[in-house]
Parts: C-alpha cells; structure tokens; sequence
C-alpha cells in the first residue's frame, strides 16, 4: 500500500516531529467541542466516513488529557473511553494514518479490551484530524473482522477528515463570535474580585476578557485570549486604557458612556468595534457587568468577535443544506424537496407553517443563548411529534413549516393543534422555565400549486393568526387570496412609480412650544394613476417586503432635503426599520452634502421597532448623528420600549403617538399620557406631542410639559408651497404661533 504524504499503515515511525502535549492539548481546547451535544453535520460526515470504507462503525474520536471523547459515533454507542484504550490515540500520538488489518495480529492492540471483549475489534483504520496544525483527534472505521484497505479508500477518508476540520473551525468561530450566555455573565460579576478569582474564571476561556477601573479607564487585568488576539503584550495592556483598543473616531463617543453611567447598561450586551495592536478593525460584540475589583469600582468585559461569526455564517450557509442550530432542513433545501413533491405527487398535501409568538421579544430579553435553547427545543418537539410527516423544516428565524401527506384541511387543524399544544409546554432552559406560543398558518396543496405560491399561502394565513393575537391558526382562504393579488399589483405598480414622478411630499408643521418657531415632517404620498391619491400606509408595506423602500426612501430624503433648504426650516423625514441600515448612512450623507443643510436640520424619524436590535441601532445612530442627523423616536409608546432600552441610544426627541394624545379625554388617558411625557423627560429628551386635534389638548399637552406639537389643529399635511406660506411671510407665522401663544398662556397660567 502507497499513499504517500504522512500515512503509515500499521506502524508508527518515530521520524515524524515530536508533538508537544500541552499545545496539543490547547488546540483542542479551543475548539470549544469537548462534552458537546451531539450535531447532525458531524454526524453526516462520520456515517458517510463508514460508507466510504464499508464498515459498520465509525467515529470521530478526539484525545483529551485522559480520555477520548468521540463527537459522533455509527454503529456503537460510546460517549468516551480511556485513552489507554484508544486505538485512536495512535493517530493522534504519530500526527499519522493507523491501518490496523488484524488487532489480534498487532502486539499493540491484542490484548486491548475493545479487542478482547465481546465483539471486539479486528479492523481499525484511523486519519488525524488536526486543528491549529495539532493532531487534536482522528476519523476512524472500525469492522469486527480482519480486513485489507487500499489507498483510495485511504484517501477517501482523509478527504471526509479535511471536511471535519473544516466544520470544527467553523463550528469553533461561530462558538467565540456568540455573545457569552447572560447566566455566565452574572455568576462571573458576582465571582471575580482579584487577580485570582479573575484567572479562575476566564483564565482559560477562548473569549477574551478584561476588567478595566471606571476611574481611569485603565485595564486591571485581562485574560489570554486578549492577549492572543488582540496583539499586545500583556505588560502593554496594563498600560493602557479602554479607550486604546477603540478606533479614534469612537473615543469621544464612548468617554461620554463610560463617565456618563446614567448612560451605560448595567449587563449591557452591545456590538462595538475594536482595533488590535496591528491596526485591524473589528466587530465585537461586548458583554459586560460592574464590579468591585480590587477594592475599586471596575467593569468586567467579555467580548466576541462578530466578524468572525458572520464569515462562518455565510460558509455554512454555502456548504449545507441544514439549519445548524436545529439540524432540520433549511429553507432552501425544504422548497426543494416541496417541489419535487409536488412534481410527482399532485393533490392531497397540506403545508403548515408554524410561527412562535413575539420570539423576537424572549431571544431579545432572555438572550441569544436561551433563544437558541428555545428554538432548538422546539426544532426537537415538532421533529418527534412529526415522525411521520413528509418534510419538518426551518422556514427562518422563528418559523418552521411542515408537509403532511394524505391530509386535508380538517386532519390538519387538529395536527397543528398537537403541534401548537406541544410547544406551549414549558421549556427548561439554564435552570430557567420559559413558556412559548405558536401559531399556525396552513396552506391546502392543490394541483396548481407550486412550491412559492404554497409557502406564500400559508404565510399570509400564519400572519393572520399571529395578527389575531396568536396562539391559534389560519387557513388560507379566498378572501386572503384576494389580498395576495391586491398585494401584488399594488408591488407591480410602485416599480414604476418613481419613474413616472408619481409619489409626491406633503409637509406638515411641528411647532415648538416655547420658541414658536415651524418645522416640517414631510409625508409621502402617491398619485396613482387610476386608484387616486393613496395615504403611506397602503403602500410602504408593500415596499418595505418588496426591498423597493429604499429607493423610495432615497427619494425622499433628497426631496426633503431640497425642501429644508428651500424653506430654510429643520424638516423630519419617516424612515422604517427596513431602512435602518449602512446605506440609509449612505443616503443621508449624500443628500445633506448636495443641500448644504446646517447640522440638525434634518431629522430622522425613527419607530421603536427599529431599536429591537439594540448593538445595530446604537451603530447607525452614531453615524446619522456624526453626519449632522438629528433622530427622533417616531410613535413612541406604542411599540416595545424600555426605560432601559432607550437609556443605551442618545437621541434627540421622542414623538408621543397619537393615540395618547386622542385619549386625554379620559382620567386615565390623561394617567397614562403623562407617564409616557415623563418617562421623556426622566431620559433629557424633548418630548414632541403628535395628533394635537383640538384646542383642549394642545393646553393639555403643554401644560404637561411637551416641547412642541404637531396636528390637524395646529396645521394639515400641505404641499411645499403651503408650507412656505405656512412658515415663512411673518404675518402667517405669527398668526401660527399666536395660537400657541395663547393656548400656551392658558395653560400655564
Ligand atoms: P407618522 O410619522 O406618525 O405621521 C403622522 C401621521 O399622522 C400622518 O399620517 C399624518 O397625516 C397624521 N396626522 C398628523 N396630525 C394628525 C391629527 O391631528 N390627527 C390625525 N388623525 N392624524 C394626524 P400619514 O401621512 O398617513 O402617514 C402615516 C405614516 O406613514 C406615518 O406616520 C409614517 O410612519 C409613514 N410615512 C409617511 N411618510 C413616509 C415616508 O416617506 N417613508 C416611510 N418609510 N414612512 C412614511
Ligand atoms: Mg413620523
Ligand atoms: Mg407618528
């Protein structure tokens, strides 16, 4: 047998270069896998490894100190071994192939009890899987009788090892660039107090971590990891202070944080970027707590690096047709396998998509680690609560669907039933209980459908139940199907909407409470051809699912732009969270350059949903902000806000919703509308007041301490023409703040 390269078959050579144990053992510690679940991509290469050599068992074995730990096992059930036993160890040991044709020939292994007992081993060949260039474990095959191998399948297996360490390296950056689990966190803040304590703790961890002093910013301690991959020398890190690992265009913002602790997250979980000692910039994600270190009040910061993540992401993506976290198919490999089945099967199917209920909220408060827990338990209850169904899948982030066969609608309403009651059993988390609901959209496979107008289907049905408050399910029906074609001509319009000029800016004034002065929130709408003039909520929808928003937007931040300049007045503009991202920097930067605005006469209006995720928002902010934006908090009070939440952003104003303002005909509307101001107020923001129909609430709102106001009673949506009448011939100015003079007046006094 001639393989060449480093396989040796039966022997060991003592020529190779020695390998040192302890960075052995450190290589296959990073990878963070040892005492791990089992994960179905291993699982796949591991059977696919004992196809290849046709034998009935493999496994992918990796040597500990003491012991070795198979990641995945085919044809036995073993979780670990001693390594004295371990044919694997052999591998592992020379950084070489082990061909073993006959263990009772082979003086090494003839009298090892996996040889001896019962059906014991004959044949053995194992491959080293190596990481950070160390041996850390082997891909073996194993049969019960003597066999001979030749180099092909040799080669075969070594091809199937190259995958695993590829895996184990993706597998291994995903595990660092994930945020560290809050509980870890906690325990971790309680714990470290010293040098000592500190060392226990995350002396070893491949996550770096630091305690800095809150004083003077300088760095108390830090682990390994951040030394290894941050760069500098530990001395030097000591030297240093946090501002020092930050861009430079960063420092300032964060100074302002750090010293301001009104303004800092007691655990904040936030991304920032970070430089090492080469210059390079990265994306962490930082976890952090207050300490007392030392004797001095410190902060304890663990940080993940986010770039790795997203690069592996997108790997995995490429390279499976399987969810990682929950090892179901994925949505590419489920649409697949729907139209093959829809190809030779016709009728007689029924899809489910099954959605959990305001998900977003529990990953967002509990953690990405308990989310995870929660989705991949419910991944395990639908995957064995439907054995039997033709596809389980992993639709997105939240959603999964499901094919029964044979089924119609009224088999699987009481399918989803099962499924909706099954997820609504609490899930132990971490110690931790968590309850769920779900809901259910289900779609009746007919002869015409195809595998996208079916998901699309069910879709619509899931969003109507979740719309309906959750826990519950849809069937699609043809009232829906009407709305689906209404959607789709309304998207077949907008695209050339723009192209013929047919959206158009409204501008409506804001007025300031104690100045007077006028500013404008400019409102699209759309002269449509045959439908007339359609108000934004019936189309930005639609253009937000069908990606179109942002030349839209673009469009508007421009003819606001124009507008602002021409009018010499601040105007704001509505931008949804699908916008709120890199290119709306982008947008903004170029339409403010175009117009020469003055810093601040833009303002962004935001809603509250686009804050969800915390890290991005506090990102894009900063940047509208560094290029002039000022950015106000659209609807507020409607969506899902914390004290805490917003505590983490800066930004300028809040809009107080309509519906506040309508309801302060009652005790109660007058209760709760005077919470949300002070709630503004407690964060030393302004507070503009939107709606404002009559006199009463315009005296109301004022007196309660809003800045400005904004409403049918104080001005309409107008054209630019309005507004320039509106805002600019003194005689019409005054009469505008006269009225809130007056009213102002009233109330105050
Ligand atoms: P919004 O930003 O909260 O805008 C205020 C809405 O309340 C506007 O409705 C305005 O006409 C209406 N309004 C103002 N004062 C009063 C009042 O006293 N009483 C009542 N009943 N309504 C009043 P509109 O123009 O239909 O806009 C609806 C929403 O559409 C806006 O809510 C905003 O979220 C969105 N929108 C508007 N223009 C754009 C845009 O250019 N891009 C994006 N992405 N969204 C936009
Ligand atoms: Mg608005
Ligand atoms: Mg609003």
């Amino acid at each position: 047998m001639n393989s060449g390269g480093k396989t040796k078959t039966d022997i060991e050579t003592d020529g190779a270069a020695p390998i040192d144990e302890s960075d052995r053992l450190r290589a296959l510690r990073r990878l963070a896998v040892l005492d791990t679940p089992r994960e179905q991509l291993f699982d796949d290469l591991v059977a696919l490894a004992a196809h290849l050599i046709g034998t009935p068992m493999a496994a992918l074995s990796l040597i500990d100190e003491e012991r070795q730990w198979f990641k995945s096992t085919v044809g036995f059930d073993l979780t670990e071994t001693p390594r004295a036993v371990a044919f694997c160890d052999h591998v592992v040991r020379s950084g070489a192939s082990v061909v073993v044709s006959d263990a009772l020939e082979d003086p090494r292994f003839l009298s090892n009890p996996l040889v001896t007992d019962g059906d014991g081993l004959r044949f053995y060949v194992g491959v080293p899987v190596f990481s950070a260039d160390m041996p850390v474990g082997a891909l073996c095959a194993m049969a019960p009788d003597p066999r001979s191998l030749d180099t092909l399948h040799l080669e075969r297996l070594n091809l199937v090892a190259r995958q695993i360490e590829q895996l184990l390296e993706l597998r291994w950056r995903r595990t660092i660039a994930a945020p560290p689990q809050q509980l870890t966190m906690e325990h971790a803040g309680r714990t470290i107090r010293d040098r000592e304590s500190f060392i226990r703790a995350v002396g070893n961890q491949f996550r770096p971590a630091w305690v800095y002093d809150l004083e003077t910013l300088r760095f108390l301690e830090v682990n390994d990891a951040a030394v290894e991959q941050y760069g500098w020398p530990r001395e030097q890190w000591l030297e240093m202070t946090i501002l020092d690992i930050r861009p430079s265009q960063d420092a300032t913002v964060l100074d302002v944080a750090i010293r301001n602790r009104h303004f800092v997250n007691p655990a904040g979980n936030r991304m920032w970027q970070h430089v090492r000692a080469d210059g390079a910039v990265f994306d962490v994600h930082i976890a952090s707590t207050q300490i007392t270190f030392a004797g001095r009040a410190a902060r304890f910061v663990v940080a993940s690096d986010v770039t790795a993540r997203s690069h592996s992401e997108d790997m995995l993506v490429h390279a499976t047709l399987h969810d990682q976290l929950t090892g179901l198919p994925n949505r590419r490999y489920f649409l697949q396998t729907l139209s093959r089945l829809l190809a030779c099967r016709g009728a007689e199917a029924v899809l489910l998509t099954i959605g959990l209920d305001r998900f977003k909220l529990v990953n967002d408060s509990a953690g990405h680690d308990i989310g995870d827990a929660l989705l991949a338990a419910v991944a395990a209850r639908l995957s064995t609560l439907m054995a039997s169904a033709e596809v389980v899948a992993r639709l997105g982030a939240d959603e999964f669907a499901v094919v029964l066969s044979g089924a119609d609608a009224a088999d699987s309403t009481r399918v989803a039933q099962r499924i909706l009651d099954a997820i609504t059993e609490p899930v132990h988390v971490e110690g931790g209980e968590f309850y769920l609901t779900a809901s259910a959209g289900i779609a009746v496979i007919n002869t015409s459908s195809t595998a996208g107008s079916v998901v699309a289907e069910a879709d619509v049905a899931l969003s109507a139940a979740k719309h309906r408050g959750g826990n519950g399910m849809v069937v699609f029906d043809d009232h829906m199907r009407q709305e689906i074609d209404e959607w789709t001509a309304v998207q077949h319009d907008l695209r050339r909407a723009l192209d013929q000029r047919e959206f158009e800016l409204e501008y409506q004034p804001v007025i300031d409470l104690n100045s007077g002065a006028v500013s404008f929130e400019a409102l699209i709408r759309w002269n449509h051809p045959t439908r007339g003039r359609l108000l934004p909520d019936a189309f930005i929808p639609v253009a937000e699912e069908s990606g179109l928003i942002r030349r839209i937007g673009r469009w508007v931040l421009a003819t606001s732009a124009q507008a602002a300049a021409e009018l010499d007045a601040d105007v704001s503009i509505n931008v949804s969270v699908h916008q709120f991202n890199d290119a709306l920097v982008a947008d903004f930067e170029r339409a403010v350059a175009d117009t020469r605005l003055r810093p601040g006469q833009l303002i962004i209006e935001v809603t509250e949903s686009a804050l969800i995720d915390i890290g991005l928002a506090q990102f894009i902010v900063n940047r509208l902000r560094s290029h002039g934006a000022r950015i106000w908090i659209d609807d507020f009070g409607t969506g899902y806000s914390s004290l805490h939440r917003l505590s983490e952003l800066t930004v300028d104003a809040l809009k107080l919703d309509r519906s506040f303002v309508s309801n302060t005909d009652t005790a109660q509307g007058i209760a709760i509308a005077t919470s949300v101001i002070n709630l503004g107020r407690g964060l030393g923001v302004q507070v503009v007041a939107e709606g404002i129909e009559t006199a009463e609430q315009l005296a109301l709102l004022t007196a309660l301490g809003c800045h400005a106001a904004q409403g049918y009673f104080l001005g309409r949506p107008m054209s630019l023409a309005g507004a320039h009448a509106f805002g600019k011939p003194p005689r019409r100015r005054l009469a505008a703040v006269s009225v809130v003079e007056r009213h102002v007046g009233e109330a105050r006094g």
